[in-house]
């Protein structure tokens, strides 16, 4: 199965994406996660993407479809793969199909997760991440806990440098602006899957798998 989790900044492609990964035995491809761990390193990708990210702009499409590229020709990208983060402007999402037309690969769904604006602010204000293990959560989920709750690494939460109030706006703005209107490029192709993404992550997740279910019932066991 070959998916794209499409919806703006802290709408949950992360938590889904990862929990899909897990449950399909899939590689999860996140182009956020791979610039920050860049970052992290300072490899001449990563000093060249930092301030780039710490201001909510985005990465050039050249860099970003070289990455793309480089990673969907490994072994672990054969059966499929969940992509998070990535198409996020049109230049992308073309570049993306040819590599796709080259790959002989046609089944790719597109799965939009939607919420409003507001709940968006609070859930990116509010999110926190295990450094260890990478696991979101909201701050009232470890509120006075010293220890993930996941993997048990100690002091091991932060926030991320762009998840502050202006950066937040900022990459909202940037999502409507060059991102939103990719959706349409898969509409015409009709591949794309709307779901609400209010709701637990339990929740949003098996409106997920249902939605798969239907539209791909070979690939998806809904026992999964
Ligand atoms: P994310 O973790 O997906 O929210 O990505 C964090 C930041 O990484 C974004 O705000 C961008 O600066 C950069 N980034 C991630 N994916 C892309 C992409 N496909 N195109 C351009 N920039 C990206």
């Amino acid at each position: 199965m070959r998916l794209i989790l499409f919806g703006s900044p802290g709408v949950g492609k992360g938590t889904q994406a990862k929990i899909l990964s897990s449950k399909l035995n899939i590689p999860h491809i996140s182009t956020g996660d791979i610039l920050r761990l860049a970052v992290r390193e300072q490899t001449p990708l990563g000093i060249k993407a930092q301030e780039v990210m710490a201001s909510g702009e985005l990465v050039s499409d050249d860099i970003m479809i070289g990455i793309i590229k480089y990673t969907l020709e490994q072994d672990k990208c054969a059966k499929g793969f969940i992509l998070d983060g990535f198409p996020r402007t049109h230049e992308q999402a073309h570049a993306f199909d040819d590599m796709l037309e080259k790959m002989n690969i046609h089944d790719v769904y597109v799965v939009n997760l939607t919420a409003n604006e507001n709940e968006i602010i609070t859930r990116l204000t509010n999110r926190r991440a295990c450094k260890e293990c990478k696991t979101i959560f909201s701050v009232s989920e470890i509120k006075g806990l010293s220890k993930c709750p996941k993997c048990g690494t100690e002091d091991s939460f932060y926030q991320r440098s762009d998840d502050t109030e202006d950066v937040i706006r900022h990459r909202l703005d940037v999502f409507k602006e060059s991102t939103q209107p990719v959706l349409r490029h898969y509409t015409v192709k009709k591949k794309v899957i709307t779901i609400d993404a209010l709701g637990t992550v339990d929740e949003v997740y098996d409106r997920i798998l249902k939605a798969l279910n239907n539209v791909a019932p070979d690939e998806i066991s809904i026992s999964a």
